[in-house]
């Protein structure tokens, strides 16, 4: 089976899983797990924030790093299939009284005029103010795609403008990152507060991190052992981590090159396939499903007329070009 579904799949390979046995751990509550240390120092630094904080998911570092800028009571805005919005089951309504209101665009981008007609202020005891915008990059149900940091600089102004936070969900930065080659901190430097993920297309176990200011980043702690997010020897999935930072960050370019052979075997211009997702139109998406699985590839449907093919590390290039075969003679 060639497993399309999501760049959360992979396994750690045997030299990952060396590094984590060999972690020097200690008690990461007491602040004490020099290997978590390690990588929250580096991954801060990557991103030129003064710090980062390890978290179990992704969708927790989201919650944590939101909460951060807005109140209870108080409003995000995002893009409408912006993981935040669609894909944490309400987290940010369940656990933080947070409201959000949305605009759309076809790539999950930002459209300023629709922020500018939607931005509130505060106007006392009449609306809900809004206190910070998100965004996500790259964007995962538009398919992957990436916004450069110059594509930031007319919603940072007027944020700054407006006396408005920003937040960056890059659980995939990485792959945006290596897709434009723009330096992380060039986007770090953009933002507030901003969410990577280990366990996408870096391949790791486990593990995400919030990335921030210092004081941001000691409230997200407090948060997080409050949510039952406090972890003890968590220096075996740091490890991971790290070991994911030096050995599978650069090679996610084959990802994209991968996803891109996919997309012309689908029909898809492989022009507009900029990372390792590869949304396909399909009128028939749940048969096609079960056609490219009944020839050993797994792909998975959004939706019931679309499906989503995602490259990562346990897809080699013969993976990639079978794949791409059995779906072109799927048509
Ligand atoms: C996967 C993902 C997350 C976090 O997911 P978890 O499964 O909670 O780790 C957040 N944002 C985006 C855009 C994602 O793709």
């Amino acid at each position: 089976m060639i497993d399309l579904r999501s760049d959360t799949l992979t396994q750690p390979s045997d030299a990952m899983r060396a590094a984590m046995v060999a972690a020097e751990v200690g008690d990461d509550v007491y602040g004490e797990d020099p290997t978590t240390r390690r990588l929250e120092e580096r991954v801060a630094d990557l991103l030129g924030h003064e710090a980062a904080l390890f978290t179990p998911t992704g969708s927790m570092a989201n919650v944590l790093a939101v909460r951060t800028l807005v109140a209870a009571g108080q409003e995000v805005l995002c893009e409408s299939s912006a993981h935040i919005a669609r894909a944490e089951l309400g987290a940010h309504a369940a656990y933080s009284g947070i409201t959000m209101r949305t605009w759309t665009h076809p790539t999950g981008g930002i459209d300023l005029p629709a922020i500018e007609a939607m931005f509130a202020p505060d106007m006392g005891p009449f609306f809900v103010r809004t206190t910070a915008i998100s965004i996500e990059n790259t964007h995962n149900f538009a398919g992957g795609t990436v916004l450069r940091p110059a594509d930031l600089d007319p919603l940072v102004g007027f944020a700054r403008d407006r006396g408005v936070a920003l937040h960056l969900d890059g659980a995939r930065l990485w792959n945006a990152h290596v897709a434009t080659g723009a330096p992380l901190h060039e986007y770090g430097a953009r933002v507030d507060i901003l969410c990577v993920a280990l366990s996408k297309g870096l391949g790791a176990p486990v593990g995400s991190l919030v990335v921030g200011g210092r004081e941001a980043v000691e409230e997200s702690r407090v948060w997080r052992k409050r949510m039952g997010g406090g972890m003890r020897q968590t220096g075996m999935l740091a490890a991971a981590g790290l070991h994911a930072l030096d050995h599978h960050l650069e090679r996610l370019a084959e990802d994209h090159e991968h996803a891109r052979l996919l997309a012309q075997a689908c029909g898809v211009d492989p022009a507009t396939v900029e990372t390792n997702i590869v949304v396909v139109p399909r009128e028939d998406a749940a048969a096609y499903v079960a056609a490219a699985a009944e020839e050993g590839v797994r792909i998975s449907a959004v939706g019931p007329r679309a499906v989503r093919l995602v490259t990562h590390l346990d897809v080699s290039r013969e993976d990639a070009e079978r794949a791409a075969a059995v779906l072109a003679r799927l048509g």
